[in-house]
């Protein structure tokens, strides 16, 4: 993301300086949990900060926003592709092997991610007073066209869009997550098409939560997190000493340990960690010192080559 136009975190304009503290949002997810000791026990609560998320959340949910337009296109070429293969379009050769059916997923993701990220313009092109969108005129615009759009809105206000108070949204869920919601929801559930229509109360706090979330949808539904393993290189395994560890990430796609290829042990984060300080500590006894190179009178400098 490029710009911070409304929204720099570590921006001290006085304002929040009189209100008092809360809990992060993410709550038990929060990404820089503080601990409390109770009963000689350590326990893990989100950090207290002056706005809906503390700053490791906010930046989480940044980058969140930042990956949903590339997610967005991978999700709805998955339509697209689908569509081609059941003969939709001009379709010149047509394959010999059955058609594979319209991923209607894939569609309902699509159509999920532009409801709940213009919903959010929506009500950002209020505070921030911009120019409300004409229903007309939106009811118009392509798919590319909107989300391009709310995405702009929503990323060059972000601490806006967080900071929104609680107001009656709309919201299309499963009958699922419906059944979750607390009685007396208002909403109309349409059983035969398994969805209900609902009024939530959002504030900014869910925006965030929101993004995140579809974030985490769009990956797992692209199979996202196995396609980009990334290998540890040079960090043995603790278990059986190959180099075979890999990361692991967690539904947010951060990093959440690593587990070995070669005898499937696993690590969390912080085992990951003693494993690299394990692997510094030898090299660290040997008397072996990070050293800066200096270049040579003779040094290739613009190849650089020695
Ligand atoms: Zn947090
Ligand atoms: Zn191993």
């Amino acid at each position: 993301m490029s710009a911070w136009i409304h929204s720099d975190p570590n921006a001290d304009d006085g304002y929040w300086r009189d209100h008092g503290m809360r809990e992060c949002a993410r709550a038990d997810r929060c990404a820089a949990p503080r601990t409390e000791t109770a009963n000689g026990r350590t326990v893990y609560l989100p950090a207290l900060t002056p706005r809906a998320f503390c700053l490791a959340d906010h930046a989480a949910i940044a980058r969140a926003l930042d990956a949903l337009p590339a997610l967005y296109v991978r999700v709805h070429q998955a339509i697209d592709k689908t569509f081609a293969v059941a003969g939709v379009g001009p379709v010149v050769a047509m394959s010999k092997t059955a058609p594979v059916p319209v991923s209607l997923p894939a569609d309902e993701l699509a159509r999920h991610i532009l409801a709940v990220l213009t919903s959010w313009e929506e009500r950002v092109r209020v505070v921030a007073r911009l120019a409300p969108l004409s229903t007309g005129a939106s009811r118009r615009r392509r798919d590319g066209v909107i989300l391009t759009q709310a995405w702009t809105v929503l990323a060059a206000h972000l601490d806006a869009l967080l900071a929104l108070p609680a107001e009656p949204m709309a919201r299309t869920v499963s009958l699922r997550d419906a059944a979750a919601l607390p009685p007396g929801t208002p909403g109309l559930v349409h059983h035969a098409a398994g969805y209900a229509d609902v009024l939530l109360t959002l504030s900014g706090a869910d925006a965030g939560l929101e993004i995140l979330a579809l974030a985490a949808r769009c990956r797992s539904f692209l199979t996202d997190t196995p396609a980009s393993r990334r290998h540890m290189s040079g960090v043995p395994c603790g278990a059986c000493g190959y180099t075979e560890l890999y990361e692991v990430l967690d539904g947010d796609g951060q990093h959440a340990g690593a587990s070995c290829d070669a005898c499937r042990a696993g690590y969390d984060a912080d085992a990951y960690k003693a494993l690299t300080i394990d692997q510094v500590t030898p090299i660290r006894a040997s008397g072996a010192r990070r050293r800066a190179l200096r270049s040579a009178s003779r040094d290739d400098v613009l190849s650089r080559r020695a």
